[in-house]
């Protein structure tokens, strides 16, 4: 027996009960702690009265709503498994991870149906709730729910599973990141004590919370400490500064191009001037955005690194830092350890043949917040945890002071010419010059260079590819075969749901510009 998800939220409940928990303006709710548990019991008593028990997996697929925290901590009460879905996967990527996941309930909403109604005519032994009332397929949830509220209690470990979160793939198939309360508990205490968070605050979801970047970084240390939540369904910059505004935000996470698309709009600092802090983590961010950003918010950004499989962050970068040490990643949490090592590729290296400073290799990560390992995969789990270790798959370097600075993915690096390229620091580059709004690259293959590196660029004003080359060329900004040999300008990039850039569809994308 020790912390859960479950007695967790219980204790905020007891000391906070009179406190806002959960403001969610598209269903007009406002709920304290006391009555937000109220309504966690009514949700825990419905999936009780409908099959559901420990160990049984519910899976959601919803935008940022109310539902989906309350079917959450639902689930964390029967110690049943959530299943958070990515709301904008295709049906056949949704059937993909039912079909793994086997939930005996699905909760989803109208804005996306288009994806579950279909998957549903192969799935009869699953329960479908919408929590929309509508004329589609599933079951209309409110229609069903129970009205009782006294508290379920099941016999729960920390070590039970909580949820299984499937990567967004943007190396492969998904695989489900298996994650105890325990976990969770730690990763919580550990960003609550991070970001100094207090009772006082107020925070605002614009992240997508299918994601554990927002969820365990932003959403749990906030109940942790008895703070507030608000809600905004999908993101829109606009909405954002109103609801920041109107709510008193005092923290807020999102992914780079959130923040980006934020300050486009028009706004004044009085507008947001309950924003004490922003968070960032998931992608990085170009250091010419970061000092952007300082100058239009007038506040640092604290930066997370990590990934799902270690609940996700790893390292920190707090708000003073992120001028001095613009670009790098921060340093680990108070509780994980990192160390870099020398390794071919993501399956050698050894934790002990450990990199000097400055020195590039793969990035090792040890804490308490570490995944259980892949659903169904053992094979797969065993080849990312080896010796206590989780191979992260990142490419990075520790400087001198020890910071962290992640330079790619071991499977994007770019060898050109017998030599590495690490995308980051062609994308930085890329970033500095003033007409170019987005940047990232990719490595095609050339029968001279083995890879060679192929740019793709969103403008912001006119330019043209031998102004950047020579942008490039002009104050050691790059080395000469680092340097993009072709450029294709695009209106956009590739990213997922949560501002990651998909780099597989540029790889594409240059194979058919070529
Ligand atoms: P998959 O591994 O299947 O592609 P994914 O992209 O969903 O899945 P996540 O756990 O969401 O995996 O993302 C983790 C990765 O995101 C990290 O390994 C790293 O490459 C990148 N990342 C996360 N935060 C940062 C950051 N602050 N700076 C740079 N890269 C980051």
């Amino acid at each position: 027996m020790g912390p859960t998800l479950k007695s967790m939220f219980d204790q905020t409940a007891a000391k906070f009960p009179e406190r806002e928990g959960l403001a969610d303006e598209r269903i007009n709710v406002r709920w304290t702690y006391g009555e937000w548990k109220e309504e966690v019991n009514r949700f825990a008593h419905t999936l009780q009265d409908n099959g559901i028990s420990k160990g049984d997996v519910v899976s959601t697929v919803l935008f940022n709503t109310s539902e989906f925290m309350t079917v959450l901590f639902a689930c964390a009460r029967l110690g049943a498994v959530f299943n958070p879905i990515n709301f904008r996967l295709t049906e056949k990527e949704i059937a993909f991870i039912l079909a793994d996941a086997e939930p005996k309930v699905v909760v989803y909403e109208r804005a996306t149906s288009p994806q579950v109604d279909p998957v549903q005519e192969d799935m009869t032994d699953v329960q479908f709730w919408s929590i929309d009332e509508k004329d589609g397929k599933g079951e209309y949830l409110y229609s069903k729910l129970s009205s009782e509220v006294t508290n379920v209690e099941t016999e729960l470990d920390e070590d039970d599973t909580y949820a299984i979160m499937y990567t967004s793939g943007t190396t492969g198939k998904p695989k489900g990141v298996l994650h105890t309360h325990r976990d969770m508990v730690d990763q919580a205490m550990a960003m609550a004590l991070t970001l100094r968070l207090t009772a006082a605050d107020k925070g605002l979801s614009i992240g997508p919370m299918f994601h554990c970047a927002e969820l365990h970084c932003a959403i749990f240390p906030r109940i942790l400490v008895g703070a507030g939540n608000a809600i905004l369904h999908h993101y829109d910059p606009k909405e954002t500064i109103r609801l920041v505004r109107e709510e008193g935000i005092t923290t807020m996470f999102g992914a780079p191009t959130m923040w980006h698309m934020m300050i486009q709009e028009e706004f004044t600092k009085e507008d947001i001037t309950t924003l004490r802090q922003g968070l960032y983590g998931g992608a990085p961010m170009p250091p010419s955005l970061t000092r952007e950003l300082y100058d239009v918010l007038g506040i640092g950004l604290v930066q997370a690194y990590g990934m799902t499989e270690m609940g996700p962050a790893i390292t920190v970068q707090m708000e003073d830092e992120q001028i001095k040490k613009a670009g790098s990643a921060g340093k680990p949490l108070v509780n994980q350890e990192i160390r870099i090592i020398r390794s071919e590729d993501e399956e050698s290296g050894t934790p002990d043949d450990i990199c000097a400073p400055g020195e590039l290799g793969e990035i090792i990560v040890r804490g308490p917040s570490m995944m259980k390992g892949y659903y169904k995969r053992p094979e797969a789990t065993e080849k990312s945890i080896r010796d206590g270790w989780y191979y992260s798959g990142d490419v990075g370097m520790m400087d001198e002071e020890g910071y962290l600075w992640v330079r790619d993915r071991v499977k994007d690096m770019i060898i050109s010419g017998g030599e590495n390229i690490y995308s980051r620091e062609v994308e930085d580059a890329l970033s500095d010059h003033p007409a170019v709004e987005d940047a990232a690259v990719v490595g095609e293959p050339d029968a001279k260079w083995g890879e060679q590196v192929v740019a793709f660029i969103v403008k912001k004003e006119e330019v043209t590819a031998q102004e950047i080359d020579e942008f490039l060329l002009s104050g050691n900004r790059l080395s000469r075969y680092k340097r993009p040999k072709r450029y294709e300008f695009v209106e956009e990039l590739p990213r997922n749901a949560s501002g990651k850039l998909q780099k597989f569809k540029l790889r594409e994308e240059a194979v058919k510009t070529k």
